[in-house]
């Protein structure tokens, strides 16, 4: 790391044009009606896309809706991504913080529930809107925590020798620059008694131009053991661009897995999981968890029952070497670990 310190510096003083990802990143789809128009979808599908886009914006990468399938309402990238009337519905059981976070952060932005990791909120922003996802109502600032904000945890990490691994998350840590990133990652490495650095992350899935040489460069340096825990939840989005990005982190000694969430719709059928699980090896990733919806206010019509899950995860395992099965779990607030089902 001594011999990058001199580039780091001479890269410093110069003005940055955006890198590629970064542009994308800023040229997300962010208009209801522009997703509707780009697909060719029906247009009675717009009044309950603009009222779902209300609690919770649209935000959609170009690179992503590439792999979308055209004029179809149904098609299972599409239904993570747009909203739907049914997201207006009220639905007992499904509320706005279902894991009750807000309990669990002894330092802002730090949130400390299980034995030797904690997760570290590096970014308030996605590069993609899901439309299940948990945190759509976490009440986030707009703006990236600061290097202040970061000394306070920091501190904890440093004072608290259980903790061997931290994991990045958000949001989407990789929404963040790579600047500010390398920076966070060199004053974690000086923390003697963390061993891993985990980053929870789907921007190499809907913006594989992420994974370029900026970001191989902090993360293949650092002396912290790397995992990457992709969030894939249907084979369709693994296009040849990210299979070539799995390659380049694998290459840069990261460990590969995936986590997905089981979504009414898009995933629920034995066939569509086992396919996922093969084109996850064939680049280079193994399944890690396949989570239950978390019960958030405007996401039940993705929600799969219990007995269901259950049942597809047994077809599942009559189809699919054990190592390729992901682990059928559910966050229960309170609990000290994800809980199996
Ligand atoms: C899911 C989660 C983790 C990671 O759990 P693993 O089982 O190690 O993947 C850590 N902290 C929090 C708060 C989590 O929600
Ligand atoms: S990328 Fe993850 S955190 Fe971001 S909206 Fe999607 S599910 Fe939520």
């Amino acid at each position: 790391m001594i011999t990058r310190t001199p580039i780091a510096v001479h890269r410093e003083a110069e003005p940055r044009a955006p890198a590629a990802w970064q542009r994308q990143l800023q040229e997300v789809i962010r208009d209801p009606l522009v997703l509707c128009q780009r697909l060719g979808l029906d247009p009675a599908l717009l009044p309950g896309a603009s009222a779902g886009h209300a609690l919770f914006p649209v935000r959609v990468p170009e690179a992503y809706l590439a792999r979308i399938r055209h004029a179809d309402p149904d098609d299972p990238l599409l239904r993570q991504v747009l909203p739907l009337a049914a997201e207006q519905e009220a639905v007992g059981g499904f509320v706005d913080d279902p894991l009750v976070e807000r309990e669990h952060t002894p330092r802002p932005g730090l949130i400390h529930k299980y034995a030797g990791r904690v997760l570290l909120i590096a970014s308030p922003t996605c590069a993609i809107n899901c439309r299940y996802c948990f945190r759509r109502h976490f009440p986030y600032a707009e703006h990236a925590p600061s290097m202040r904000e970061w000394d306070a945890s920091l501190d904890y990490l440093r004072e608290d020798a259980s903790i061997r691994e931290v994991i990045l998350s958000g949001g989407d840590p990789l929404a963040s620059p790579d600047r500010r990133l390398a920076e966070l990652v060199a004053r974690l490495e000086t923390i003697p008694h963390l061993q891993r650095l985990r980053i929870h992350t789907r921007l190499p899935v809907v913006i594989p131009d992420r994974v370029d040489a900026a970001l191989l460069d902090w993360l293949g340096g650092t002396r912290l053991q790397k995992v990457m825990v992709l969030h894939i939840n249907h084979a369709q989005e693994i296009d040849t661009a990210v299979v070539d990005a799995c390659r380049r982190l694998a290459a840069a000694g990261v460990t590969l897995l995936n986590q997905s969430v089981l979504l009414r719709g898009v995933n629920d059928q034995v066939d569509t999981l086992a396919e996922l699980s093969e084109r996850l090896f064939a680049a280079g990733v193994l399944p890690y968890y396949l989570h239950v919806l978390d019960p958030v206010s405007g996401a039940a019509h993705f929600d799969v029952d219990d007995d269901s899950a259950r049942a597809l995860v047994a077809s599942l395992r009559q189809r699919l070497p054990g190592f390729l099965m992901p682990r059928l779990v559910r966050e229960l607030p309170g609990e000290a670990s994800k809980t199996p089902l």
